[in-house]
């Protein structure tokens, strides 16, 4: 009799939260990981071959919008996040406090992990405006909604563009920033074109909370109008305040990226943002997204990071984005495509790189999923 479920064989695995880039075989039994070894030590009644794959922990994807029924950004979570090697994917804002319930239900009959950070404006994010109306932020409602369910709300979202805000910026960040706090856990602020200056926003973040977008092209970026990383960000960042890419249709930079990494600001967590007006490109999936970071010269090893255990600290269950024994059993095989592949920013720049990263199997709790790979 066999010890195990499924042995993941001859991969080269990447596990960032135990430093581990190594030949190894990876154990599963009972839905979750039962060891990692050298090859050819583990037995079990079934193997699946990763000859010439990565292995690493199924992929987080800090920022998504999988509200397919609810929101016009949103996207079914399996066929757009599961199949493509993200196993755990975070709804950035597309439900508020009215229609949680919905998100929900949809969510219960998807095998993708979601979590979600509930928007400010009780009416999600339908569409761009939600929060034009100044009634729509709602403090009471979104800290009552998350205590309900705090197995999968994580934290507050809120997004401060004028086509999003209006009139009405300042009530919607300060609601914002008062329900998180009051709910005891994270905002997470996208402030692409607000009518504030980044350093403004900056300053009012608490540890924990997050920036996302960091690299998008408007002023309300981490990098100022000259190039240079604003001084606010790097106080922020030193006081626990983490900064997320958040690709997404326009709010992805390569120049942005770049200026940022030269002065030594990587992003703490890649994300793709991935919702209906990107997955079709620029963005496409998780995978392309880390593929643009290889291009711009962040080393394999901390872009996996980026995209497994940085962002897997921060959900509520123990061991997601490691390959710890005794953590959920979710694993992803990427090829390491080579070729000339043609990157598109959200400011529709390009660049040309070398490689692409393409999930070719993913198992989730243990189970192959069906499906997987181009
Ligand atoms: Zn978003």
């Amino acid at each position: 009799m066999s010890a195990y479920d499924l042995v993941i064989r001859h991969g080269t695995v990447i596990d960032p939260s135990a430093g581990l880039h190594g030949r190894r075989d990876v154990a599963i039994a009972g839905g979750r990981i039962a060891a990692v070894a050298e090859p050819g030590t583990l037995e079990a009644a079934r193997s699946l071959d990763a000859s010439g794959r990565l292995v690493t922990p199924g992929l987080i994807d800090l920022h998504a919008h999988v509200f397919d029924r609810g929101s016009r950004f949103g996207v079914p979570a399996d066929a757009c996040c599961l199949r493509r090697g993200t196993t755990t994917a975070v709804d950035a804002g597309s439900a508020g406090a009215i229609t949680w319930g919905l998100l929900a239900d949809e969510l219960d009959r998807q095998a993708t992990r979601v979590f979600a950070l509930l928007h400010i404006s009780m009416i999600g994010m339908p569409a761009d405006g939600e929060l034009l109306d100044g009634d729509w932020p709602d403090v009471s409602r979104a800290v009552e909604t998350i205590a309900a369910h705090r197995d999968r709300l994580i934290g507050v979202k809120v997004r401060l563009s004028p086509r999003v805000v209006g009139a009405n910026l300042q009530r919607a960040f300060e609601r914002a920033l008062e329900a998180a706090q009051r709910a005891g856990v994270p905002l997470m602020v996208h402030p692409n074109a607000a009518a504030m200056p980044m350093e403004a926003i900056l300053e009012r973040l608490r540890p924990g909370d997050i920036v996302t977008h960091c690299f998008n092209p408007s002023p309300q970026s981490v990098v100022d109008g000259c190039g240079t990383v604003h001084r606010e960000a790097f106080e922020a960042r030193r006081r626990g305040v983490l900064f997320d890419v958040g690709h997404g249709a326009g709010s992805f930079s390569f120049e942005r990226a770049e200026r940022a990494l030269a002065q030594g600001f990587a992003p703490d967590v890649i994300s793709s943002d991935l919702n209906s007006l990107c997955v079709d490109g620029p963005a496409w999936d998780l995978p392309c997204t880390m593929s643009k970071f290889l291009l711009l010269g962040l080393a394999l090893d901390d872009v996996v990071a980026r995209a497994t255990a940085r962002p897997g600290a921060l959900l509520p269950v123990e061991g997601l984005g490691t390959l710890r024994p005794g953590a959920p059993a979710d694993v992803v095989l990427l090829e390491r495509r080579q070729g000339r592949f043609e990157f598109i920013d959200g400011a529709r720049q390009r660049r040309t790189g070398g490689e692409r990263l393409v999930a070719t199997a993913v198992v989730r709790d243990g189970h192959v999923v069906d499906g997987v790979g181009a």
